[in-house]
């Protein structure tokens, strides 16, 4: 029995690896890059976020979020990393929760799955796109540029439409939707957001700890904490990843409401502050020691007073107006940035048409997909490759036992 899988990334390269357990199967693994993995690589910026101790299913989303359920259940966290321990990666999970190869290079578990790949009953084709596939009896034509190639079953780990100079595309979307597949609308998150407010651009590249609420029309809609990273158009930085599902999606005034100092309260840096003005120190010094000095500056002419002011003539109210750009600086969103530069995709083929326990279409029998081609996306920190690793063994297991 052949198991075609189109897409040798996270998912793709998981699912040939767990169907391949199964002798009887010949698995044929197709990637239209040179090389497999290629985002793969680029995660977790070039350190390979792989999973997390803490992954769980209410840490995913899609209109279905129970849908992952069964397969982060059924290959979750503890026996991904024996997996991968198998395969002689060696892992260290920092306190956060997040698990890195110890390497600390995500070309590691590239390799590692790259050199397991070299089995007997798995082919590998690089450079192949599969443009086209066609049921065939009982199962599938895939199409190349010039060949034609005949599965028993077919799995598609094409991916998303995120990180598109790494390989994500519309593929994967428009093989479903040839089988009657329903695709969501399709967002980028885990993304920067762009504002309106040009004091970001002599910001470029500060980085600080920080809390974020990111209010639309002055409710709640989200809130984390963590590290922050001014750019040229806006903000970046894994506490705006967190929050930027959504965002300026919809009708709506969408704000930013920054805690520079969330570590320490009002009172707290109100005293720090009359301790400052005792030390005969010019505006442009008030926060110096307290953060990043670009910062503190900026943050010192946003309140209204001048670089060049004497701080021992201010008054409470004018040091209550520093206190609150430190605490609650508000930034005006305007929208994400795009697919490019997200790191995932939130939507995707509509898990309603799949079965949970096996990742088989229900449309098509002898269909699969797996990772981030569904719709379901996870939040920052390991997420979305535990969801890669956890469908993709579930729909490659699926696939090998049926053709026992
Ligand atoms: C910059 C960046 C950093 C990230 N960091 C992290 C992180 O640290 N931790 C984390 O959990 N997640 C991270 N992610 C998200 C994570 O990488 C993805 O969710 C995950 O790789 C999805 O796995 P996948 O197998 O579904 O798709 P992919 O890994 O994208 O693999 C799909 C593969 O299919 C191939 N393909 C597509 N169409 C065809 C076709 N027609 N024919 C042949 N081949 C095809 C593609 O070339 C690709 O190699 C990051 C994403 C990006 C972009």
């Amino acid at each position: 029995m052949v198991i075609g899988i189109i897409g040798a990334g996270a998912s793709g390269m998981m699912a040939a690896l767990a169907a391949s357990l199964y002798p009887e199967t010949q698995v044929i693994l197709f990637e239209r890059q040179a090389r497999v993995g290629r985002k793969l690589q680029a995660t977790g910026n070039g350190r390979c976020n792989l999973t997390n101790i803490h992954a769980d299913n209410s840490g995913y989303h899609g209109e279905d979020a129970a849908f992952s359920q069964f397969a982060l259940e059924q290959f979750d966290v503890k026996t991904t990393m024996e997996f991968f321990r198998r395969l002689g990666l060696l892992t260290v999970t920092e306190p956060s929760g997040k698990v890195y190869p110890y390497s600390d290079h995500a070309n590691s578990v590239v390799d590692i799955l790259r050199l397991a790949l070299k089995k007997e009953n798995i082919t590998l084709y690089t450079g192949f796109e599969v443009e086209k596939v066609q049921k065939s009896g009982s199962g599938f034509a895939v199409f190349g540029a010039d060949q034609q190639i005949a599965c028993d079953k077919l799995i598609v780990a094409c991916g998303g439409l995120a990180g598109t100079k790494l390989g994500g595309s519309m593929s994967g979307y428009k093989i479903l939707s040839k089988f009657g597949h329903k695709v969501t609308k399709l967002r980028p998150s885990l993304v920067q957001l762009k504002c309106s407010w040009g004091g970001v651009v002599g910001l470029k590249g500060v980085r600080t700890r920080c809390n974020v609420k990111i209010l639309r029309d002055n409710a709640l809609f989200a809130e984390s904490t963590g590290e922050l990273q001014f750019t040229d158009y806006g903000l970046s930085g894994p506490v705006i990843f967190e929050v930027s599902r959504d965002v300026c999606y919809g009708s709506g005034a969408w704000i930013a409401q920054l805690d520079l100092l969330p570590d320490f309260t009002r009172d707290e840096l109100l005293q720090q502050l009359y301790n400052r003005q005792k030390a005969n120190i010019s505006g442009e010094e008030l926060l110096t020691g307290i953060l990043h000095n670009q910062l503190g500056r900026t943050l010192v002419k946003a309140a209204g007073i001048s670089l060049n002011a004497d701080t021992s003539a201010l008054t409470q109210a004018q040091l209550q107006g520093v206190v609150n750009a430190v605490k609650a600086f508000e930034i005006v969103l305007t929208e994400p940035m795009g697919m490019d530069n997200a790191q995932v995709t939130a939507g995707g083929a509509l898990t309603k048409d799949f079965c949970p326990e096996t990742m088989e279409s229900k449309l098509v029998p002898g269909l699969y997909a797996c990772g981030e081609v569904l719709d379901i996306d996870g939040d920052c920190g390991g997420y979305n490759l535990q969801w890669a690793w956890s469908s993709g063994y579930l729909a490659g297991s699926s696939a090998g036992k049926e053709c026992v």
